[in-house]
């Protein structure tokens, strides 16, 4: 997707602030925190939403998941939120599937 931003952090054409970095996942600052750590956690692969997640995603969304625990643990989060908005309705903004963690 030329125009996703997410796409062009992914591939380094626009910066960000890297937390976490794999071969399938970029996790990385949201640059408007909602929250004192609020982290975005991204599958590299141009998803647009929940709503268009197949079957054959669901490895990904292990990944997803896992990657938002490893960085919770790293920075020794005691509790946090994980959210997933879902569609313009849902309060979706960028349309490349992401993960909110909060805390
Ligand atoms: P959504 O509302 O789609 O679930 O969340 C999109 C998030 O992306 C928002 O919290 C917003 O602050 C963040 N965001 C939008 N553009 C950028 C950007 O260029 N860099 C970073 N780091 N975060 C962004
Ligand atoms: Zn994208």
């Amino acid at each position: 997707m030329d125009d996703c931003i997410f796409c062009k952090i992914t591939k380094g054409e626009i910066p960000s602030a890297k937390v976490f970095e794999d071969d399938k996942i970029i996790a990385f600052n949201d640059i408007n925190p909602k929250a004192r750590v609020h982290i975005l956690v991204v599958p590299k692969k141009h998803i647009e939403s929940v709503k268009h997640l197949e079957r054959a995603d669901k490895e990904m969304i292990g990944e997803l998941f896992l990657a938002a625990k490893k960085i919770a643990e790293e920075k020794n989060l005691q509790g946090y939120k994980l959210v997933i908005n879902v569609g313009r309705e849902g309060g979706q903004l960028v349309d490349h599937l992401h993960l909110h963690l909060l805390s």
